[in-house]
Order: C-alpha cells, then structure tokens, then sequence
C-alpha cells in the first residue's frame, strides 16, 4: 500500500522503507499530449499493421529516483 503525492510534473511514491520520485510526461507535450505515449509507424510485430507505441522521449517511464528511509537518529537526551 503507497500513498501518490503530485507536485506538477512529479509524483511522489510513498511506501513503508521508501519513496520514489517520478517524472511525468510533460502535458503541453507536441508528440504525446501528455499521455506519454507515442506511435511509431506500421509495427514489425507479430500483428503486422499495429502502430508501435513507445515511451515518449519527454519522460522515461522506466526511471525514478528511490530515497530509502532510515531511523531518525533520538534526540539528544534521549534514553534510547
Ligand atoms: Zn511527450
């Protein structure tokens, strides 16, 4: 279970031992309109007359920046 925080193009995973950020398409983008897909012409897969879709170079789906998440050290006078 996450919790997802946008902050304009970025969004903000938020998990128990981390949090990953992560670009989003860019919406005033010309190839995509923002939905971070773009199609190649007549693909050369098994289904021939397909359009091949692929990641807009705009965002990389594939990349995001993981912060692990550590104890906290205690505040000074702490007991433990
Ligand atoms: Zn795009």
């Amino acid at each position: 279970m996450s919790h997802t925080i946008r902050i304009g193009r970025w969004t903000a995973e938020l998990y128990q031992r981390a949090i990953y950020l992560q670009k989003q398409p860019d919406p005033h983008c010309r190839d995509c309109q923002g939905n971070g897909e773009v199609a190649y012409g007549p693909g050369l897969g098994p289904f021939g007359e397909e359009p091949d879709i692929q990641p807009c170079p705009c965002w990389d789906p594939y990349r995001s920046l993981r912060i692990p998440l550590w104890r906290k050290p205690a505040p000074d006078g702490w007991p433990f």
